[in-house]
């Protein structure tokens, strides 16, 4: 049994869910589940309705994401009674519009309109297999990811996971069938929808695989694999044939989009390996990231890799008293799990720590309860840029050629990763692209 999960330019329009088709049929032999995000650019769309004026602009701009999905169905031939189902959907939203309900969505809500992303892409991909000869099965994920409560960002309860897929999936991959799911979303245990986080197709992706036991996992996107940085930056990034479940969780978490950043964690126990694919070009070989493997250098750099991430907000303390003193630092940090704020990057000095959030609504009472430990200063619109690879700390000469590399762009904070493989560094949001491109340059071209 494998695991293919295809994201949202994967399913992206007619030909996309086409080209889909083929991929999955072609694996017929190995029993695939298949998992959907939605629609490219879909999720974003519902999520912003809630921005939407009232009245007849909230319904047009509904209107749109429906007339999407019935010109895709139209383009794929789809009978018309498959997206009956979603024009009901979308009526049920249009209370939204109106000026009583409007701008009233709580955290369950944004997870019930933006759910819809997903349930309606994978009727569309079902449709299209079931036209296909594959005796297919629409499965609802809400039956399957259980998850805690936390909306926008829920928890996995893996084992429950693991009883459901074999009770609910398993069984129909035995009766030849494919299941097709919904990446993304969930639900608590009294049945109220939630989703993983944005980019969270994968995550469910690998969170299947594992339940299932699955050979493998397939994350087929708009890229070759995973690359020595985001080609958009940097159109002549290098894919990486091979990776560690390590490399590929710190890319994803220091914001190379390919992957959720969850994805490695379910399948690192059952060492299951995960291919990132080319839905585009199918027959391009992709990255195979599995436990342990040795990845090749690149040349004799041990670079293998540059991220980034923007949105990002740097928050100084100077301690009023030597952060040596006992408490200090576990003080500063019951500050921040107080208020559910997570730190990404940490450094500190004698008298001075920063550390790294992402950008967050609670700034303001996070930088008052601090204000007990020490003088405060907060940079907001910042960047990481993390350099990944191996071994870093035990190569000689990489600070200097690192430092070298950025030398025009004004370096904030540095922080060795506690991992070894890799360096972060913050510098001003409009500076990122620069630097990964520095670096890169520096890493990756010859000469
Ligand atoms: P999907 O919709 O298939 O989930 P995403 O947009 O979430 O796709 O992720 C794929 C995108 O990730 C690529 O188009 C690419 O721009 C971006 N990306 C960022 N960093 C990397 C990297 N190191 N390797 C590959 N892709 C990257
Ligand atoms: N559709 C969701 C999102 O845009 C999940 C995903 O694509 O992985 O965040
Ligand atoms: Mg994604």
């Amino acid at each position: 049994m494998i695991v293919c999960k295809f994201g949202g330019t994967s399913v992206g329009d007619a030909a996309a869910i086409r080209r889909l088709a083929a991929i999955v049929s072609g694996r017929q032999e190995e029993r695939p589940v298949v998992v959907v995000s939605a629609l490219a650019k879909v999720t974003d769309a519902l999520l912003a309705l809630e921005q939407a004026p009232t009245g007849a602009g909230f319904i047009s701009r509904l209107k749109a994401i429906i007339d999407r999905h019935e010109q895709v169905a139209r383009e794929l031939g789809i009978p018309d009674a498959a997206i009956t189902r979603i024009r009901e959907d979308a009526r049920s939203l249009e209370h939204w519009g109106t000026a009583r309900d409007h701008a009233r969505w709580s955290a369950a809500d944004r997870d019930n309109v933006a759910s819809l992303g997903e349930l309606w892409s994978s009727r569309l991909v079902a449709a299209t297999l079931a036209a296909a000869d594959l005796r297919t099965s629409w499965v609802d994920a809400r039956h399957l990811i259980a998850t805690d409560g936390q909306h926008g960002q829920a928890t996995p309860d893996q084992p429950e996971i693991r009883r459901r897929a074999s009770r609910v999936v398993a069984p129909l991959v035995e009766a030849g069938m494919v299941p097709v799911t919904q990446g993304f979303i969930g639900a608590t245990p009294d049945g109220h929808t939630t989703t993983l986080g944005r980019g969270g197709s994968d995550y469910t992706a690998s969170l299947l695989g594992a339940a299932l036991d699955a050979g493998r996992v397939e994350i087929w996107t708009d890229v070759d694999g995973l690359l020595s940085a985001d080609p958009r930056i940097v159109p002549n990034a290098i894919l990486l044939p091979e990776a560690t479940y390590q490399e590929a969780a710190e890319l994803a978490a220091f914001g190379a989009k390919v992957l959720h950043p969850a994805t490695q964690l379910p399948l690192i126990d059952a060492g299951i390996p995960c291919w990132v694919l080319n839905s585009f070009a199918p027959d391009r070989p992709g990255t195979r990231i599995v436990p342990g493997a040795k990845p090749s250098h690149n040349g004799c750099s041990p670079v293998r890799s540059i991220a980034w991430k923007k949105g990002i907000t740097v928050i100084n303390v100077q301690a009023a008293r030597s952060l040596g003193a006992p408490g200090f630092l576990w003080q500063l940090f019951t500050v921040f799990a107080r208020h559910s704020v997570a730190v990404d990057v940490l450094a500190s000095s004698e008298v001075n720590v920063s550390v790294t959030i992402d950008e967050t609504g609670r700034l303001a009472q996070l930088v008052e309860d601090l204000e007990s430990l020490g003088q405060v200063t907060v940079f907001e619109r910042r960047a990481i840029v993390a350099v990944i690879g191996i071994d870093l700390r035990g190569t000689r000469g990489l600070s200097a050629r690192l430092f070298g590399a950025v030398k025009d762009v004004n370096i904030e904070v540095i922080s060795q990763g506690a991992s070894e493989i890799n360096v972060t560094f913050v510098v001003k949001e409009e500076d990122g692209p620069k630097a990964v491109q520095a670096l890169h340059r520096e890493f990756f071209d010859a000469g």
